[in-house]
């Protein structure tokens, strides 16, 4: 193990039921075809910092260039749960010698650019880190990061029916 790549990946994108609806997003990509070559280290901001699965699902709101992340339905707000979690964590990360992070698209806390951020009520829906992105590239900035869209087309690797 000890000659592989490692890398960071979104734990839901290995099969891991991580996701708030208690699923998970299996790249099969991820684990069939690179998984013998690498050794992933799983990573789920949202499980870790201590939120149950299944949980209320979430979104950012407010300033895109410091979001909250907020509950959709109740408002409740993890933004400061997630925050020193992943302070910790990504600390921890910038140690671990990692190659580069895959992380999953869209999602409020590993997006890489593309999540929603809802700025105000009727204002048009802009695009942003997710919260851990956010921390883990300003910690870590020299580790490559990718979604697993990128990951699949670099690859020429076809997207799940
Ligand atoms: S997208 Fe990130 S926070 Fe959401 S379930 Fe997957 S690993 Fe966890």
């Amino acid at each position: 193990m000890g000659d592989k790549l490692r890398l960071g990946v979104s734990a839901c994108l290995l099969g891991q039921r991580v996701r708030y609806d208690g699923g998970h997003k299996l790249e099969r990509f991820l684990t069939e075809t690179l998984g013998p070559l690498v050794e992933f280290v799983p990573v789920c901001p949202e499980v870790e910092c201590g939120l149950p699965v299944p949980r209320e699902a979430m979104r950012l709101v407010g300033d895109p260039a410091n979001p909250r992340l907020m509950t959709t339905q109740t408002g409740a707000d993890h933004t400061e749960r997630v925050l020193s979690w992943a302070r910790q964590r990504a600390a921890e990360l910038a140690d671990a010698g990692l190659a580069g992070f895959i992380l999953k698209a869209r999602s409020p806390s590993c997006g890489i650019g593309d999540a929603e951020v809802c700025p105000a009520e009727g204002a048009p829906v802009v695009r942003a880190d997710g919260l851990f992105t956010r921390i883990l590239r300003q910690r870590c900035p020299l580790i490559p990061l990718w979604n697993e869209q990128n990951v699949r087309r670099a690859f020429h690797h076809p997207a799940p029916p």
